[in-house]
Order: C-alpha cells, then structure tokens, then sequence
C-alpha cells in the first residue's frame, strides 16, 4: 500500500498564507489534483474561499462537482469542435471556457453564445492560443467574454507579463482582465496595480506543493529475506551479488513509484522494455526511489505493479516487516492507496 499522509494543519496553514499573499489567485486542481486528489483539492478551496478553481480538461469538471465545488470551475485546454464533453459544458453557465483559436471563436458563437468564455493569446511557448497579431481584430461581439489568459511555462518576468498585457490593450474587450500563470506573487501584484483591468493567476504546484513538509509518502515493507550471495531472486532470477537482504516494500509502477527521481525515468523506462539480460546488466546500477535505513537501496530488479524488491547489503536487518519507508514519488503522476490526514 504506498501511503501519502497530510499534516492536515500544516498543509492548511501553508495553503492559506500563500492565498494571503498572492490574493485572487484560481487554484488549479488537475490530473490527479496534485497527488491529492480533487477531494482535498476541492474541500480545500471551499475553506480559503476562494471563487473559482481550474481544471486541465472537461471530463474532470464532473469530478470536481461531484466533490462538492459549485462555483465557477475554468477548463485550461482549450475548446475543440470534437470533444463533446467540453461542447455539452458550453451551455453550463459556471463553465468557463477556453477558446484559443480563431475559427473556434466563430463555432462557439454558433453553438452557445452566452457560455462564459476565456480567450488564449499565444506565448513565446507556442502551444495555443490566437496569434498576438490576431487580437486587435479579434471578433468577439456577442459572445459572454470572462477574459483573456496567457500562459507561460515557467517563471514568467514582469516584462512578459508587461509584454503580454500590452498585446491583449490592443482589443476593446481587455478590460474583462487578463489571467497570467507563473508569475512570482511580487510581480503579480505588481502587475495588478499596473494594469487598470483585473488581473488572475493560475497556481497549481506553488499552491498544493509548496510545503513539502506538509505531506510525506510511504511505502510498508512486506517482507524482508536474508540471502547469501549469489542467490536468484525475482521474476528474472537474477543472482544477488552479495550477502544481504532483499526488502519487498509496497509501491510499484502502478502507483507510478520508479518513474521519477532519483534515477532518470528513461534509464527506468528502458529498464522496464528490455529482455532479462538488460535487466540483468542494470541491476545493481538502479538506486530505488525508498529510503531505507538512511539510505535509497538499489532495486534488486524492475518494480512490479504494487511492489518493489530492493537490495540491503547486511549486516543487521535493515528494517523489520511492517515498517513504514519514505519514498520519493513525482506528486503529480503518483496513485495512492491511501490518503491521511493526520
Ligand atoms: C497547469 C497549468 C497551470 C498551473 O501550473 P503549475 O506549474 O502547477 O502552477 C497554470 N495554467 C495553465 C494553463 C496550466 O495548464
């Protein structure tokens, strides 16, 4: 069972100051809310009262809804003419959607006029969003405009911030605001007094993750075996190399353990394709993601679906059955068994 637990006060008081800081902020609550979950997500953004939250795509609204957020919730991809789940929302008038594309405009003018629409400009990233020179000539007559959103991938500079506000002045609608990403709070505060329209940001990961001693992940060992060198162990029957112990610790790639630090995903990844000689050859160079005895132990060959076997070199037992091991999991492609608050 991997285990994420939540100093639940910590956690809160951390969410909290960080919404006083940055106030106005919409929490971003996608994919798997963060590690959390959406029913944390939510029951946390009810508590710093917050009016909006956002989404990565429109199948996840349900989820939110069904955790009890009835404000308004933004979806970040934006619109598409094929996706009927997004299409269906058009008409939910506390479903903000995001349109980033010229002809889509014109779609959504046609399908559903007053649904509550965000228009995407788009970045230096180049991912979506209506072309800078597009904007000043924009048609956008009719339709219920909430806004203009910029993202950036990373920390964005005030310049940009400046930059991209300066392209969204040039449409008479830029006073409905503009909703900026990655900006320092400094900067988003500064920008907010700079610019006479309303100015949001999105948060997801300085938010949820900002605290990371607000929330650990464990791991429970299921079993530990002494072994004398030269012992086959696991699926592949590869032979230990030493004396030691092979620990069977719960947590596999199911959860998405081995799929992040401290080794690289793609020495994994090419681990978990390869024949048992490649394993073979691997093993013993694969630090696990566990801390065990102070120390991440190597995998005595590629974690299984809710499992891992690492090595422990001897002497002593390093850690007896039942014992709950830290690991190191990337928060936002982990699945867990268990969410505590404590
Ligand atoms: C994911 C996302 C965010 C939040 O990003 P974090 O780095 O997690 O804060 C903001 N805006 C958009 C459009 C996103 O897709």
């Amino acid at each position: 069972m991997l285990k994420l637990t939540v100093d639940e006060q910590r956690w809160h008081n951390h969410l909290a100051a960080f919404v006083a800081s940055c106030p106005g902020i919409v929490p971003v609550t996608k994919g798997n809310g963060y590690g959390f979950g959406h029913a944390l997500t939510v029951q946390e953004s009810q508590r710093l009262g917050v009016d909006v939250i956002a989404v990565g795509v429109a199948q996840e609204v349900a989820s939110v809804r069904e955790h009890g957020w009835d404000k308004d919730v933004v979806v970040l991809n934006p619109w598409r003419p094929g996706d009927e789940v997004a299409t269906e929302l058009l008409s939910d008038p506390k479903v903000v959607t995001t349109i980033s594309r010229v002809e889509d405009v014109a779609a959504v003018r046609d399908l559903a006029p007053s649904a509550p629409i965000l228009v995407e400009v788009e970045t230096s990233m180049h991912r979506h969003g209506v072309g800078a020179d597009e904007v000043a000539a924009l048609d956008l007559d009719g339709l219920n405009v909430r806004g203009w959103t910029v993202h950036r991938p990373s920390r964005a500079t005030l310049n940009e911030g400046r930059e991209m506000a300066r392209i969204v002045m040039r449409h008479p609608l830029a006073s409905r605001g503009i909703w900026f990403s990655h900006l320092s709070c400094d900067d988003y505060i500064t920008l907010s007094k700079e610019l006479d329209v309303p100015v949001r940001m999105r948060v997801g990961t300085r938010l949820w993750l900002g605290d990371a001693d607000a929330y650990r992940v464990t791991g429970t060992v299921l079993d530990v075996h002494w072994l004398p060198k030269a012992t086959p162990v696991g699926y592949h029957r590869i032979k230990t190399r030493r004396d030691g112990y092979i620990v069977v610790v719960s947590g596999g790639t199911a959860h998405g353990v081995a799929l992040s630090a401290p080794m690289s995903a793609d020495s994994v990844r090419r681990w978990l394709v390869r024949g048992a000689e490649a394993v073979a050859n691997m093993v013993g160079r694969v630090r696990s993601p566990f801390t065990i005895a102070g120390r991440h132990p190597i995998f005595a060959e590629p974690p299984h679906m809710h499992s891992s076997l690492v090595f422990c070199g001897g002497p002593g037992e390093p850690v007896q059955v039942g014992d709950e091991v830290p690991v190191n999991v990337r928060m936002t492609t982990a699945t867990f068994d268990e969410i505590c608050l404590k």
